[in-house]
């Protein structure tokens, strides 16, 4: 049988690229991608990319008046929103590019439309075409989910802060995971007046405790106003941006608030039930280890699998699906001991088992130690950085690192290496130190603070 392409990928996120560019230039196959919005996907246009030049915008207020200290004289001004928009907006055009021209480079076909399955090897674009295809890779990404009382009352997400026109002089930032707390470090660091309510106990649930608690408890130090065990109980637009009442009976306006209450699969209306891939409950596509759905001519990787929702997982899922199907090269990618950063202020970066998830499973020594880093205690600021490792007791591999600390992504991308390869504790402590800076108490941790 013919097809019109050897596979046809719905979604042009860092997923879906990865998977078109390798299985066209580095295997020869034919490929045709569609995109309904812009190349590049959540990471790029909405997600990690611009969210970390905000990131970098917002910290720069903070690092003037560190200045001032170092005998700068320079005072910080206004934060100019607009002038840092254009930027962004420049910069986001300029990486769409960067995206489309690869996919073009490789031999990629691109139809810039929404495109559904119509059965396990067809697809139909919105404008009525249909192509065929041996291999259909579904790549959609995922979208906010927030709850429909919210959505009624008009909130924003994620998605919609990189559109603002001008920057709130006050917002509720509603959810405590990465993307909120992400957000109310970053318009904090903006000059916006930032509440923050999350519903459990601490914020970022499933990270390490102590790590948790030492954020919080930063992002309050910052200003931050954030409330535990608090959530919206009632809310309606007003004068002002939208009245709220919130469940421990208190009642304020903002001017904006935000929902960053989780994402969910992109699966609706794309057609899969019909074409027989099975769903899980979220709406997310069941998929083997080999990213492979219960057709067999359709794949799924990425956020829209709901496994591991990182940009660098849905890579690895996207090459490993090229390999194994175009490069005669069977891979699946490796889920375990996958390191990741939360851009809050302080940076957090995590990898491998908490301390309470190690507990469970035996034996552990727990090192740990908390200090004011050289730069920001000489020019007076009260931060504290967190390191710690979680050490199997029997075997002395160190099952995870916690990092809270200035520049942490940069520093558990090393640490991951060596955990990947299984250091021990002891391996950890005959490197020697790098001095002086703050990473060198990953290699000095002389005494367990807990065993357990
Ligand atoms: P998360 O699932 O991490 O957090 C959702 C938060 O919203 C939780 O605190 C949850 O509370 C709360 N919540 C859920 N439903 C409700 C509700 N109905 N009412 C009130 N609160 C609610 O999702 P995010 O949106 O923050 O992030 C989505 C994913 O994006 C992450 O899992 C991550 O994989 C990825 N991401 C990664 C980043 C990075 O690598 N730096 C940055 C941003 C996103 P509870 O804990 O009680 O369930």
């Amino acid at each position: 049988m013919s097809f019109d392409f050897d596979l046809y990928v719905i979604g042009g996120g860092s997923g879906g690229v990865r998977a078109a560019r390798i299985a066209a230039s580095e295997y020869g196959a034919k490929v045709a991608i569609a995109e309904e919005y812009r190349m590049g996907g959540t990471c790029v246009i909405r997600g990690c990319v611009p969210k970390k030049l905000m990131v970098f915008a917002s910290s720069y207020g903070a690092q003037i008046d560190d200045a001032r200290a170092y005998g700068w004289n320079v005072s910080a001004g206004d934060f100019d929103w607009p002038v840092f928009r254009a930027r962004l907006d420049a910069e986001l055009d300029r990486l769409e590019g960067v995206y489309r021209s690869g996919l073009l480079k490789a031999g990629v076909t691109i139809h810039d439309d929404r495109a559904v399955v119509e059965d396990a090897h067809t697809v139909r674009l919105a404008d009525g075409t249909r192509h065929s295809a041996r291999h259909i890779l579904i790549a959609t990404g995922g979208h906010p989910s927030v709850p429909e009382a919210a959505a009624a009352a008009g909130v924003m997400t994620s998605n919609d802060i990189f559109k603002l026109d001008a920057l709130p002089g006050s917002v509720l930032i509603v959810g405590g995971g990465f993307i909120a707390c992400e957000f109310a470090c970053v318009l904090n660091g903006m000059g916006v007046e930032v509440t923050q309510f999350y519903r459990g106990e601490q914020i970022l649930r499933g990270f390490d405790g102590e790590a948790r608690g030492h954020i919080a408890e930063h992002m309050r130090e910052a200003g931050v106003n954030l409330h535990l065990g608090t959530d919206v109980m009632e809310m309606r637009a007003a004068a002002g941006g939208t009245w709220v009442m919130s469940t421990d009976g208190r009642e304020r306006v903002f001017e904006k608030v935000i929902y960053a209450t989780g994402r969910s699969p992109n699966t609706a209306g794309l057609g899969l039930e019909a074409a027989g891939v099975r769903l899980g409950r979220r709406g997310e596509v069941i998929v083997d280890g080999w990213s492979q759905t219960s057709v067999p001519s359709i794949y799924a990787v990425g956020d829209v699998t709901d496994r591991i929702n990182l940009t660098p997982v849905a890579i690895r899922e996207g090459h490993a699906f090229a390999d194994t199907v175009f490069g005669a090269k069977p891979t699946q990618a490796d889920h375990e001991l996958v390191a990741s950063a939360v851009f809050t202020q302080p940076e957090f970066g995590t990898v491998g088992l908490t301390e309470e998830a190690a507990r469970e499973k035996g034996p552990i020594e727990v090192y740990a130690t908390a200090f004011r880093p050289m730069q920001s205690a000489f020019a007076g600021r009260p931060d504290r950085v967190m390191m710690k490792l979680i050490v199997c007791a029997d075997t002395r591999r160190v099952l995870g690192c916690h990092i809270v600390a200035p520049g942490a992504g940069e520093m558990i991308q090393l640490a991951a290496i060596a955990i990947k390869m299984g250091a021990t504790k002891e391996d950890f402590d005959r490197t020697v130190a790098v001095h002086p800076v703050m990473a060198e108490e990953l290699v000095t941790l002389r005494k367990p603070v807990r065993t357990a």
